[in-house]
């Protein structure tokens, strides 16, 4: 058997964790080994449905298949070394990996929903100046199985009754620059074979890497979130970097071209900084640039990091801010800030494990 052969242009997982694999990667290796196919979807409705976490507890399957799964393949199962919990619910977990690498997931409860904050890559390359993830650099990419294995751990952590409705990639990386691993993540997620979930109910946040969302939005139906922060280039040159190889109307333009479906819009993401981006001209141009799009604004409340100039808006500009978008019939909502006492808010992650104070 092969678990290392190309599928669709995307590179096969390099470890041997079984949760990395695809039905038609699972159906080729029972081939392979001359078993009938319908033994693909029982392996993986163990793994995935019942939550196997050996070949052995497989008792329907016959004893050679189990002995060759065993041989060439692990079923990993996520250590979270460190739950922090927030006085408002927010639960942060330190997913730790087979590397010694650590990785942080955020289970946000609010009445409704309850939300997995989850990451897409060790650090970040993008650089943007008021990201904690940013100060790490990359250290490398996860692979679909350390993805899901958040969502494990997740579970794992949830109080009785409670389940995760909701999963977003906006936590630490740019998952669009870990672009063949996300779709890996994404089928696994949404598959039946897989775990089934929604595909509306995940969201996918990105810098604005302009080639990789389009080919996203065409090859799966997850949401789209884009982090825009500023209105001219001048200003998102500095505050996210990637702005220099893709210009606001590169970005806009491709999202007024993305094959977004008839219901859903585009959520753009906003960080409001004190006397940087949150001006009433900044709102005003903000209307001009995404309202002729279907987008909405979800305006995030600035963590602030250690040793930067940066501060938070008020909340009074936030709303002030907010009210012309509205006026100018932009549906813009208000984040606000859950996790902030245990670091676990939008930016903060895995800031003081890399940036002692
Ligand atoms: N790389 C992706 C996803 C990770 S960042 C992206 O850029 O979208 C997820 C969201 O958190 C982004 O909108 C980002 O701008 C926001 N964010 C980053 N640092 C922040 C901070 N210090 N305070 C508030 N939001 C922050």
């Amino acid at each position: 058997m092969n678990a290392n052969r190309q599928t669709s242009a995307e590179p096969a997982p390099t470890g041997a964790d079984f949760r990395d694999l695809t039905l038609d990667e699972v159906e080729q290796m029972v081939a392979s080994v001359g078993e009938r196919s319908y033994r693909a979807r029982q392996i993986l409705h163990w793994v995935h449905a019942r939550g196997a976490e050996s070949f052995d507890e497989m008792r329907d399957l016959p004893a050679a298949l189990r002995n060759c799964l065993k041989q060439s393949f692990t079923i990993g199962h996520p250590v979270s070394s460190f739950v922090s919990r927030s006085s408002d619910g927010t639960r942060k977990l330190l997913v730790q990996l087979d590397d010694g690498e650590e990785i942080e997931s955020v289970i946000i409860p609010t009445e409704k929903r309850v939300t997995l904050c989850m990451s897409s890559q060790v650090g970040c390359a993008m650089a943007c100046e008021f990201c904690a993830t940013a100060r790490m650099g990359l250290h490398r990419n996860l692979t679909a199985s350390e993805m899901l294995a958040q969502i494990l751990a997740a579970r794992h952590e949830l109080a009785a009754g409670e389940e995760l409705t909701n999963f977003v990639f906006m936590g630490m990386g740019e998952p669009l620059a870990n672009y063949p691993r996300l779709v890996r993540t994404l089928t696994i997620m949404t598959s039946d074979w897989g775990m089934g979930i929604s595909p509306r109910r995940i969201t996918v946040s990105t810098v604005g890497l302009v080639p990789m969302m389009e080919r996203l939005l065409s090859e799966t139906p997850v949401n789209l979130a884009v982090s825009l922060h500023a209105t001219t280039n001048e200003l998102r040159d500095r505050l996210a970097p990637i702005n220099q190889r893709y210009p606001l109307e590169v970005l806009l333009d491709a999202c007024r071209k993305l094959p977004i479906k008839r219901r859903s819009r585009i959520t753009f993401e906003y960080v409001m900084l004190a006397g940087v981006n949150d001006s009433l001209a900044d709102a005003r141009r903000l209307v001009k640039l995404v309202g002729p799009l279907r987008a909405k604004v979800n305006l995030i409340f600035y963590n602030p990091l250690a040793r930067s100039p940066l501060r938070a808006s008020s909340r009074a500009a936030v709303e002030a801010f907010q009210a012309i978008l509205n006026n100018g019939n932009l549906t813009a909502t208000i984040r606000e800030s859950r996790g902030l006492d245990i670091a676990a808010a939008c930016g903060q992650l895995y800031a003081e494990q890399h940036n002692p104070a």
